[in-house]
């Protein structure tokens, strides 16, 4: 089927287009320069943008793919999880979009749509993956990015899909970006601590790994937590700022700091996924959201993995950040799978939990 997904949970305007599992177009508006000053997604100002993005990323997204609006078998969108105002423009803009082509509408959940983007191939795609074959289930997923960090367990796409554990606190992309502000780099963080953290020692600072103590993994096995980690390095910085601030003999160490911080937070990453790997017994491991482009999390993802026998799945950046296209992929497979569209009566819901693909 010929599915054109919108995607506006957070700050990217998504429209994407598919054919089944075939890309066909990948369109994006995004509005984190908007955000940089704030040092993080402020949602009023992302939802007017997306109102302003929506019809301009809709044609081109048609354009790029080569389709008509009238061709289309369906609509999807993301219903949730995220930011509600965000949100309400997206399941709007599909409805009135449903309506006026008297087409059927898939409201879909956004984490599984991380999940959705590993079944696309188009020209060039999978040869940027690296990963042979199609995405065989189950697998764990481990999605990281500025709003999430969450690990599930997928028995089926469109019917079985589990929280293993998530973020009690900041989400990953979030504390690198707190991160990065208290070292004076700019919004958005995580590609400023990754230019850093390669000059420096990963091995300088033992920063702390949250909720690894014998006594977390009891309750929280498969849980994050980075806030910890964050305050434990403001504190250092503030320590070396009274012992050595203003000595231009002993300027800060932003290298090692940067370093230290990402070696703990992919270590951590890691330890819980391929933890879940072995425990449930499931050889796999699928990386999605824009921290899956730090290339220390990257290169400890395929040490751990290749250590453990766990075949990796990552898929190409432009589909593990937020898209249009990983909606429209869990939209195609909605079809396929003979599942009733959403109808129009449904609402964003910023909160709806992985276990709900679709929202009716
Ligand atoms: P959502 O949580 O809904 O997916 P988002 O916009 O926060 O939305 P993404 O756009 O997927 O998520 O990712 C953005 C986040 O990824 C930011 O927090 C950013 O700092 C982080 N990020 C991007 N590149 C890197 C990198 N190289 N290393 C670490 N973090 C990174
Ligand atoms: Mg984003
Ligand atoms: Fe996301």
């Amino acid at each position: 089927p010929l599915v054109l997904g919108i995607e506006t949970s957070c700050d990217e305007t998504g429209v994407g287009v598919v054919r089944g599992r075939t890309l066909l177009a990948n369109a994006i508006a995004s509005s984190m320069d908007e955000h940089a000053r704030f040092g993080g997604v402020v949602p009023e100002v992302a939802a007017r943008a997306h109102l302003e993005a929506m019809r301009p990323t809709i044609e081109r997204a048609l354009a790029d793919a080569g389709v008509t609006l009238d061709e289309l078998d369906a609509l999807a969108v993301t219903a949730g999880p995220g930011l509600a105002g965000a949100l309400m423009v997206g399941v709007s803009a599909a409805k009135a979009l449903a309506v006026a082509l008297g087409k059927p509408l898939y409201g879909v959940n956004h984490l599984v749509g991380h999940v959705g983007a590993d079944l696309l191939s188009g020209e060039g795609l999978r040869e940027a993956v690296g990963a042979v074959g199609e995405l065989e289930l189950p697998t764990v997923a481990l999605l990281v990015s500025g709003g999430h960090t969450s690990l599930l367990l997928v028995r089926d796409l469109v019917g079985d899909v589990e929280m293993l554990g998530e973020t009690i606190d900041d989400a990953a992309g979030e504390a690198f970006d707190k991160v990065a502000r208290l070292l004076g780099l700019p919004y958005p963080g995580g590609p400023q601590i990754d230019r850093v953290a390669a000059e420096g020692d990963p091995q300088a600072i033992r920063f702390p790994r949250g909720l690894t103590r014998p006594k977390d993994l009891e309750r929280h096995r498969y849980d994050f937590s980075f806030s910890g980690l964050k305050t434990s390095v403001a504190r250092w910085v503030e320590k070396f700022e009274s012992e050595h601030g203003g000595d231009p003999e002993h300027p800060l160490p932003v290298a090692d700091v940067a370093a230290s911080f990402r070696e703990a937070v992919a270590d951590v990453l890691l330890t819980k996924a391929l933890a879940a790997c072995r425990d449930l017994g499931v050889p796999r491991l699928l990386l999605g959201g824009g921290v899956v482009a730090n290339a220390r999390v990257r290169e400890l993802a395929r040490e751990r993995c290749a250590a453990a026998g766990v075949e990796l799945r990552v898929p190409p950046l432009s589909l593990c950040t937020d898209n249009g296209a990983m909606i429209a992929s869990i939209g195609a497979q909605l079809v396929m799978a003979g599942h009733a569209p959403s109808g129009l009566a449904f609402g964003a819901d910023s909160t709806l939990p992985v276990t709900e693909v679709q929202l009716r």
